[in-house]
């Protein structure tokens, strides 16, 4: 039995992937990619849109932690961390930041290829009785979870992966004032100053792309003092 899904690993232990490249190929994943950084790993989330990510946390150019936080502005994808630390710490940490599995190493591979399947299996027949969502539609807004594709009235919006994480969270939330601050902490999640400005300019740039006239935005507006807005007007 052969599966349409695709799995992206990101770990710089070449032998690990390896291993796991073979097990899962052995039980019928054609589809296996492989990054060894941070950086490379989510430049190939990006590209390959996998329907699994397994993610080391000690890598080359920093945390798995991060690439996680950056996947899950955009995308809902399942996440098993893998780790050499056993630690709790780490485990609420990889929970509370959108992991959904935690593997320890040393791993058996075969018990990973079969967490991997029982997690497909759990969400085709979640899908199946209609639980799962991968659409978010507002107004003329549509984003698809799945594809990591946005459209209006239709048609594909190309964004960059920061404005189409706080475009997110703003279509999430239509309606409602959401802070600087808290867009700033959704989307870049680390603590640096000025975050007022860089939130702003990104706003700039969602509203070139979404808005007819981005000077009158009628959709993304600002909430003077408070934060911003998406106005949705119901049909
Ligand atoms: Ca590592």
């Amino acid at each position: 039995m052969t599966f349409n899904h695709s799995i992206l690993i990101v770990e710089d232990e070449a032998d690990i992937v390896k291993l796991l490249q073979t097990v899962l190929l052995k039980e019928g994943f054609e589809h296996v990619y492989a990054a060894a950084t941070a950086e490379e790993g989510w430049l190939e989330f990006q590209k390959r849109k996998p329907d699994i990510v397994i993610l080391d946390i000690m890598l080359p150019d920093g945390e798995g932690y991060d690439v996680c936080k950056r996947i899950r502005s955009v995308s809902n994808v399942p996440i098993f961390f893998l780790s050499a630390k056993a630690d709790e710490i780490d485990k609420i940490l990889g929970f509370a930041i959108g992991g959904d599995d935690y593997i320890t190493k040393p791993f058996s591979p075969k018990e990973v290829a079969y967490r991997i399947k029982a997690r497909f299996r759990r969400d085709d027949f979640a899908q199946e009785a209609g639980q799962v969502k991968p659409v978010i539609k507002a107004g003329p807004f549509e984003y698809d979870e799945q594809k990591i594709e946005l459209k209006k009235l239709g048609e594909i919006i190309e964004l960059k992966p920061k404005e189409l994480g706080l475009f997110i969270h703003l279509l999430k939330h239509p309606n409602q004032i959401i802070s600087k601050e808290s867009l700033y902490d959704r989307v870049w999640g680390e603590e640096v100053f000025g975050y007022d400005n860089t939130v702003m300019v990104h706003i700039r740039r969602l509203r070139e792309k979404i808005e007819a006239d981005p000077s009158a935005p009628q959709y993304l507006v600002t909430v003077k003092g408070l934060g911003y807005k998406l106005v949705i007007k119901d049909e």
